[in-house]
């Protein structure tokens, strides 16, 4: 929402201070319960990793990018890092693999590379958070004897593009059986509590704080295909959104009406034109919108596309399938294909991670399906062992990776063997191997290798990652949605767009809430972005916003936008709400091309990520950013790529 002054505030209970959990706050980490939930990067002892209550999926308050996980990066990037660092010391320790990048790319290198060099094959895998998997993120809440999950990151199997063959069989060897989906999704708790979309007016923006049916949930969302209007959703919107009448009619025209906008041009000069035009042009200047459209539908693309709608293009609306193209006769292959493929597990992707793990380190994660799995209690304590030719090595960072040998010149990529440098803790280490997959972000690997060629770090530098928050609140009870009759709510004036309850998933031992009566999970999502700006421009200043706002104020915007949207349900923060976990993502989604921003779109030639992802000597570069594409799917196939340019 836009900022409430402390007067229209004044008679909101944000109940900072009265909290059953109540967290203490340390460098803005909160700690639901003492020591065993302490944050790692503040436990003495080198080895956080390796203690018996280490559980970073249970930690509240400040994940994601949290604290103790991007210093060092950042200091890498500042030219200050190796000021203060001293010299490396060398473990001994030797491999035939290392990966940069504990995520769902680097984790699959390792399983590609194991088949083709054997189980047996060495493989040191080097992450800098305190949790494996990168983006797939798992939030776990206890209340009481019941565990609740949650995303904190990646949020299903699904991808606008088909889903690659390489992709499916990972997938499939797995146990993932995607077609099986809707078994396990209980459709009753939405429908038959008459739970539907909603939007919420907030005052700033729109006079008056008020929550109204929406005819008409942009897909893209998080709903899946529950994203089912009410069956008065219509006569509900005209007569109470609080925009002008012409806005009212026009939205109805938009989503209801097939009309062509463009009838002067045939397909291929409509896809031409809507190229280079975003849907905020369309819509004010050929669908002739009133502007309160505008303001409504301005965030509607925020946690897809990472920006609004004034800096998509109009085809890339179209193609997603929102309002204003049913009677262009274009296709809308993204939105199919998403429909095709999916799957959604109650901590999102961080299934599959943690199934990847499970298969790479079977003595971590317990079980034997990819049902069980989400009930499975990871034990961290087994991921770095010596005696395990697999090795995860958490809470560190590389810094420096390098050609080095002793028959070929040091420092080029003739080398007979890599040397990684990698910061745990305060100290730096050194560990060697026969090569290298360097499967983090692509803005970090000229900071890591120096010796790349310049054009091609330039390559890499251009990958501008997309920043989001993606905000899980354990709440009592659901009462107050139950009682508004509202499951996902879409907050065009909010801090946080999205406010919904996840999707109802009963897998394996797991049982998602069923009555209003439970403990819930509601997901907050926000892609912090300043209209006006190129996308990229506006990704580098949300990143900022990002790393520069303390969990206190989150905590009082989340607090506060509860408050006021599910106020007339009966909501009292300081009551319903028993815990918070923001997952910072200041370098999220991969930055995926846009014909608005990135001339070669239409003009053609090689693309920034086909130069920055070459190999060079013994060094490959896997992640998502290397495909330009933020989906599951591309970590997994640029992982693949990376894995068959390994040089023997
Ligand atoms: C909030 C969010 C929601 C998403 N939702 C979906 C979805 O619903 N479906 C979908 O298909 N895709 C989704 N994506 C995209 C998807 O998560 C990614 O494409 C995929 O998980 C990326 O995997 P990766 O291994 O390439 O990168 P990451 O998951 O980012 O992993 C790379 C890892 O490398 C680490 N690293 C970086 N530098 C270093 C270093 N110097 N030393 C050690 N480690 C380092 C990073 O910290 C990170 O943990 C989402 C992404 C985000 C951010």
């Amino acid at each position: 929402m836009s900022e409430p002054s402390d007067r229209e505030l004044g008679d909101i209970d944000l109940g900072m201070t009265r909290n059953i959990t109540r967290r203490d706050f340390l460098n803005g980490v909160a700690v639901t319960a003492g020591a065993t939930l302490m944050p790692w990067h503040l436990l003495a002892g080198d080895d956080p990793q390796s203690l018996p209550n280490y559980y970073p999926p249970a930690l509240t308050g400040l994940r994601g990018s949290h604290p103790g996980s991007f210093e060092v990066a950042h200091s890498l990037r500042d030219g200050t890092f190796w000021d203060t660092a001293g010299a490396p010391q060398d473990t001994g320790e030797v491999y035939d693999l290392i990966i940069v990048g504990g995520g769902i790319s680097g984790l699959s290198a390792a399983h590609f590379y194991r088949k083709t060099a054997g189980a047996n094959a060495r493989i040191l895998i080097l992450e800098n958070h305190d949790d494996f998997g990168g983006h797939a993120k798992r939030n776990e809440f206890r209340v009481g004897k019941r565990t609740l999950l949650g995303y904190g990151g990646t949020y299903s199997i699904e991808s606008p593009e088909p889903y690659s063959t390489v992709a499916k069989s990972v997938i499939e060897e797995l146990g993932i059986d995607v077609a099986s989906f809707p078994k396990y999704l209980d459709r009753d708790v939405y429908g038959a509590n008459g739970r539907v979309p909603k939007i919420f007016f907030d005052k700033q923006t729109f006079g008056s704080d008020k929550l109204v049916d929406d005819p008409c949930p942009f897909p893209g969302g998080e709903t899946y295909d529950l994203a089912v209007p009410g069956p008065d959703a219509w006569a509900h919107f005209m007569a109470e959104a609080p925009i002008a009448e012409q806005a009212r009619k026009d939205v109805a025209r938009l989503c209801r009406e097939k009309k062509d906008y463009l009838p002067q041009l045939d397909a291929e000069q409509k896809a031409a034109r809507l190229a280079r035009i975003s849907y905020s042009q369309f819509l004010t200047e050929h669908a002739a919108v009133h502007a309160d459209v505008i303001r409504l539908y301005q965030s509607v693309s925020e946690t897809l596309f990472g920006v609004g709608i004034d800096a998509i293009a109009a085809l890339d609306a179209s193609d997603t399938g929102y309002p204003g193209f049913s009677g262009m006769g274009l296709t809308t292959d993204g939105l199919d294909n998403e429909r095709k493929y999916f799957f959604h597990f109650p901590d999102g992707n961080a299934s599959i991670a943690r199934l990847l793990v499970r298969m790479l380190i079977p003595q971590a994660i317990p079980g034997n399906s990819a049902t069980d799995v989400v009930t499975a209690r990871a034990n961290y304590a087994r991921l770095d062992e010596k005696s395990s030719p697999l090795r995860i090595r958490l809470n560190s960072t590389a810094v420096r990776v390098k050609h080095a040998g002793s028959s070929g010149p040091a420092d080029s990529a003739q080398g007979t063997e890599v040397e990684v440098a990698y910061a745990r803790r305060g100290k730096v280490y050194t560990v060697r191997a026969n090569h290298a997959i360097l499967a983090c972000w692509n803005q970090m690997i000229p900071f890591l290798c120096e010796e790349l060629p310049q054009a091609q770090k330039e390559a890499l530098a251009s990958a501008t990652k997309v920043p989001l928050l993606y905000t899980n609140v354990l709440l009592r009870n659901s009462t107050a949605f139950h009682k508004l009759g509202a499951n996902a709510i879409y907050a065009p004036g909010g801090y946080h767009t999205n406010v919904d309850l996840d999707l109802p998933v009963s897998i394996g031992g797991y049982h998602c809430s069923r009555s209003p009566e439970e403990p819930a999970v509601v997901h907050m999502s926000k892609s912090p972005c300043h209209a006006g700006r190129s996308a990229r421009e506006q990704h580098i200043s949300g990143r900022m916003e990002l790393y520069t706002t303390t969990f206190a104020t989150l905590e009082r915007k989340i607090r506060e936008q509860l408050a006021r949207t599910l106020g007339a349900g009966g909501f009292d923060p300081g009551r319903d709400i028993l815990a918070i976990t923001v997952n910072r993502w200041p370098h999220g989604y991969a930055y995926e091309y846009s014909s608005l921003w990135d001339k070669f779109v239409l003009e053609g030639g090689a693309t920034p990520c086909e130069i920055a992802r070459k190999p060079f000597g013994r060094i490959a570069i896997a992640n998502s950013d290397a495909g330009a594409r933020a989906y599951t799917d591309e970590a997994i196939n640029q992982a693949w790529r990376a894995v068959g340019e390994l040089k023997s």
